[in-house]
Order: C-alpha cells, then sequence, then structure tokens
C-alpha cells in the first residue's frame, strides 16, 4: 500500500516517519508556496482514502527497522481530509509510544469533528500564513466556502479543547508577507491562538509559483520577538543527515514513494531509503529523463521533485 515513507529529516520534528493518508495534492488549499506543487483535488469533503488495519500494519512493519522522535501524519495533501484520521491516531497510540505529530494546514478546525479526531496526537502543527482576509486568499487560496474569520476561530476554538502542544507554523513570503504591517498583523491573530511554539519559516523548496521567494534568516530573525512567545527561525534542518552506505537493491518507485511526499536532496533520499547515493543517481538521472521527477536549485541547493501527470 505504501502509505507510510521515510524516515525524513524535517525541520520541526527531526527524524519523523511519515504517514500519507490522502491521494497526492487533495487539499482544502492551492497554497501559492506549496512545495508539492499546485492541488489537483481541492475540497472539504472528508472521506475514508485507505484502510486504518492496512496502515497499522504496513506501520509495525516499518518500526522494525527504524526508532524515529515521531510518527507524523503528513505526506501529500491535508490529512484531516482522511475521515479516519481520529482512528487511525487512535490505534498507533496502541502499537507504539512514539509521539504522534499532525501537520495540517487546519482548515477544517472549524469543525467539531476534525477537532475532536485530533484530541489524541501529542503535537500540532498547523499553519497561519496570513493575518486577514485579502492575504489569506491570495496566499492559501482555501477551498472559497471558507473565509479567514472562519478559519482563525476554529483554531481558537481548538486551542482551548485540545491540551497537547501546539507548535504553529508562520511562512513568509518575499514581497506579499514580508512587511512589519502584514507580520504584526499576523503576530496577533497568532497571540489569540496561544500556540506553545511559533517556528517561522520562509520559502526554502521549489513552490508551487517559481516566482516566489523566501527572506534570508537574518530577516527572519529580525521578526521573531514580534511573536508571542518569541518564534523559532527554523532553519532547513537541525542537523544533516547522515547518507547510507548500503548497497541494498531499490527500484525506481521507491524514489517516487518519498519524492511524492517531500522534495528531497540526494542525501535526504539517501537516508530516507537507506541506501548509498551512489545508487540512486543512476535511478533518479532516469526518472528525470521519463519526466516523473524535476530537478530544482534552490539557493544553491539541488532538490529532486516528484512530478504529477
Ligand atoms: S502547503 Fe499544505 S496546505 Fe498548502 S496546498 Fe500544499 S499540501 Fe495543501
Amino acid at each position: 500500500m505504501n502509505r507510510v515513507f521515510g524516515p525524513v529529516y524535517s525541520r520541526r520534528l527531526n527524524k519523523s516517519l511519515g504517514i500519507d493518508l490522502v491521494p497526492f495534492k487533495t487539499c482544502t488549499q492551492d497554497c501559492i508556496y506549496c512545495q508539492l506543487g499546485p492541488t489537483t483535488c481541492k475540497s472539504l469533503e472528508r472521506i475514508s482514502f485507505y484502510n486504518v488495519e492496512d496502515i497499522i500494519i504496513e506501520l509495525e512493519q516499518k518500526l522494525k527497522g527504524v526508532s524515529p522522535d515521531f510518527i507524523t501524519l503528513a505526506g501529500s495533501g491535508e490529512p484531516t481530509l482522511c475521515k479516519d484520521i481520529g482512528k487511525l491516531i487512535s490505534n498507533i497510540k496502541k502499537t507504539t509510544s512514539i509521539p504522534v505529530a499532525v501537520l495540517t494546514n487546519g482548515l477544517l478546525f472549524f469543525q467539531p469533528d476534525v477537532r475532536a479526531d485530533l484530541l489524541q496526537a501529542d503535537v500540532v502543527c498547523p499553519s497561519l500564513d496570513a493575518g486577514n482576509e485579502y492575504t489569506f486568499q491570495r496566499v492559501n487560496k482555501p477551498d472559497p466556502a471558507i473565509d479567514f474569520e472562519t478559519f482563525l476561530n476554529g483554531l481558537i476554538q481548538f486551542r482551548h479543547e485540545y491540551y497537547g502542544k501546539i507548535w504553529l507554523e508562520v511562512l513568509l513570503i518575499r514581497g506579499i508577507t514580508d512587511t512589519m504591517e502584514e507580520i504584526i498583523q499576523i503576530a496577533q491573530c497568532s497571540a489569540q491562538i496561544n500556540p506553545d511554539r511559533i517556528h517561522l519559516n520562509t520559502v526554502t523548496r521549489p513552490p508551487s509559483d517559481p516566482a516566489l521567494s523566501g527572506l534570508t534568516l537574518s530577516e527572519l530573525e529580525e521578526f521573531v520577538s514580534l511573536f508571542t512567545p518569541t518564534a523559532e527561525v527554523i532553519a532547513e534542518y537541525p542537523t544533516l543527515p547522515e547518507t547510507s552506505t548500503s548497497q541494498k537493491e531499490i527500484q525506481p518507485e521507491d524514489i517516487l514513494a518519498v519524492l511524492q511526499r517531500h522534495p528531497c536532496s540526494l542525501s535526504e533520499l539517501s537516508f530516507a531509503l537507506d541506501v548509498s547515493e551512489g545508487l540512486i543517481k543512476p535511478l533518479i538521472k532516469e526518472l528525470i529523463h521519463q519526466q516523473k521527477v524535476e530537478v530544482f536549485d534552490v539557493r544553491g541547493r539541488e532538490l529532486f521533485r516528484f512530478v504529477n501527470k
């Protein structure tokens, strides 16, 4: 079934084993900075996409070979669109003591069933990229049924009901959300949500809109004290993943399974697949030739991304 992927090094969660709960680019939003490209299925409808028992079997198999810091519900779209996310978290908790994190855009938090489904997660990481309706529509391009006030109130309500950790991610974009006025509005909304941590991020991976660019680290650092609690700038990686020297056999599909959830550099692929860079290189070259993978240069760093055909 291949819904479990990684481990990948994420900037927030360190070594994280991912579970992808929705088909590629099935999302409630179409963020202009999305590293997976444009949303192909924008929807608010919650669906049972995959069998929970099958996912748990796959997870148990994977956990025999790795010890991640988190099991992360994320991947190639919005995980709260999976109707079974609550049941899945509950079953993961019966399987392992590894903490469960959920990466979400938070758009569906206005729905009580979505908030209830996430109560058992250890960490929930929603996004807040705008502090007003105009910028929200411009940056996140949500399903038209949801306005900014509904979205923000959903996040505030979740804070009242949830006793786990909320780590809010704020992603700033050059020329759009890099002015003091925009950032102060975001900080004011963030204060209403009252998260445990705030992670300040910018465009560092190939965005859906190729014209976008990010802020420098020093620019981000200028804004951290505007937030309560003080924001943390999340660098690209807390530590660089160690590449593997394993010579085990892999297939092109193994590489695609990782890139479908997360654009990666060669070293990240080597880490995620536990196979040497030398074995990955010719397969990547062939996948690029077949136009199944594209290559980007982001600030001098070569990243590979899945091409959704
Ligand atoms: S960044 Fe996340 S929320 Fe935004 S379009 Fe991509 S998958 Fe959806």
